[in-house]
């Protein structure tokens, strides 16, 4: 099936592709990222129509083992670009799901049912449990519905579990990869030749985006903000495509090696880390560009350091897991974003979060009260995850909060 797009998402679309041809004109590389956003849905849906396994993935970690088994993951976060209104109507009236559910859930939920009746190939979905609880309540919907749902364990490393404790923690998500194995592909017995090629493919992609968001610290506005956003999407799933998306990275690293450096751009820019999800509504990223921010920073796909390619593949996919700020506890992320504050110097921190989600909105204010003490200021933004305009009060305040700043 192709995606059959509401007129919110057509608009989107349409962003998509002004930022490909106009914006980002000058640049071949963003222009073929940019195509990979457009037909990773549609593409995922023809593979799967043609005998491949493709499943729906919200869990980041997983991705280099679900590449190893030969399937394409199709990420959650792209379900958000592509469903608006309708998606969260069905929730809200067809699952009775109350208005006041993230609209995360309640996009995907909905979208899931719609291309389900449109006869998606798609009928898998892995996602992860325990986490949040409405999300738990949609799994057992979409079962309901006729998905084969699978749900891992949440990965959560707390504060302080070393040594010992450490090594056990290490077993058991070893243990919940294993098992995952065996809902994708029948068996636990990991083929690990295959995942230490994909986590070596990754550490390559990973030092390749080291190296751009380096060269961008002297050229902040090459890569505008939805075109840097989507780069960093790319990193965890690939775009269902990881030679093209290795492409992209290594164009881009010539593109922006063989620039002169622009002195007036850097002098202009106002460095801003992006904490949380990524918006989908893309005015927003317009509104940084045209106040004069560059997205430098970014700690939602880890890229700091590499996956250990000497010890078994498994323990390595586990073990990258709990040492990055993907472990759970939001002070492995405090963490990264105090480097990146250093690194890039940054000016200050957006704090984007989804409408609905209680687990953010505490992690927001308690990031804003901790960064405020040490002098860096932040705005915190609640948006939708399916498609719309962003309200003009956001835009306000966006454009408010860069120019305190400048
Ligand atoms: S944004 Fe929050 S409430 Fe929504 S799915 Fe994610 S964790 Fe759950």
């Amino acid at each position: 099936m192709s995606t059959i797009l509401t007129s919110e998402a057509q608009e989107q679309l349409n962003h998509i592709r002004h930022s490909r041809d106009v914006v980002h004109a000058y640049s071949p590389a963003i222009q073929k990222l940019f195509n990979l956003v457009i037909d990773y849905v549609d593409d995922a849906e023809k593979a799967g129509q043609g005998g491949k396994k493709v499943i729906w993935a919200g869990v980041p970690w997983a991705m280099p083992l679900i590449y190893s088994t030969g399937a394409i993951p199709v990420a959650f976060s792209e379900l958000g670009r592509i469903s608006g209104q309708e998606a969260i109507t069905i929730s809200e009236d067809h699952y009775q799901m109350p208005a006041e559910t993230c609209s995360m859930v309640k996009a995907t939920a909905g979208e899931w049912y719609l291309r389900k009746q449109a006869g998606s190939s798609i009928t898998r979905i892995f996602g992860s449990s325990s986490a949040c609880e409405p999300y738990n309540l949609a799994w057992e919907v979409m079962k309901k519905e006729g998905f084969d749902v699978y749900t891992s364990d949440v990965v959560y490393r707390a504060p302080g579990v070393e040594g010992g404790r450490y090594e056990e923690l290490v077993q058991y998500f070893v243990d919940e990869i294993r098992e995952f194995n065996e809902w994708l592909t029948g068996t636990r017995e990991i083929d690990k030749d295959s995942l230490h090629l994909e986590i070596t493919r990754k550490n390559y992609l990973m030092r390749r985006i080291r190296e751009i968001m380096d060269l961008r610290l002297n050229h902040p506005f090459y890569v505008k903000s939805l075109g840097i956003m989507y780069l960093l999407n790319g990193l965890t799933h690939y775009f269902g495509k990881p030679e093209e998306y290795t492409e992209v990275l290594d164009s881009l690293v010539e593109e922006l090696s063989l620039l002169e450096a622009n002195e007036a751009d850097r002098r202009r820019a106002i460095p801003l880390i992006w904490t949380g999800g990524s918006g989908q509504e893309f005015g927003i990223y317009d509104a940084i560009d045209n106040a004069g921010g560059a997205l430098l920073g970014f700690v939602s796909s880890p890229y700091a350091k590499d996956y250990n390619e000497d010890i078994d593949p498994v323990e390595s996919l586990a073990r990258f897991q709990l040492e990055s700020q993907m472990a759970g506890a939001s002070i492995y992320r405090r963490h990264v974003i105090e480097q990146q504050i250093d690194k890039i110097g940054a000016r200050g921190l957006i704090l984007y979060g989804y409408l609905g989600c209680s687990f953010g909105s505490v992690t927001r204010e308690m990031y804003r009260e901790y960064f405020h003490n040490k002098g860096i200021p932040s705005i915190n933004l609640e948006g939708t995850f399916q498609v719309g305009p962003p309200s003009g009060q956001i835009l306000t305040r966006i454009r408010a909060f860069i120019e305190m700043l400048s």
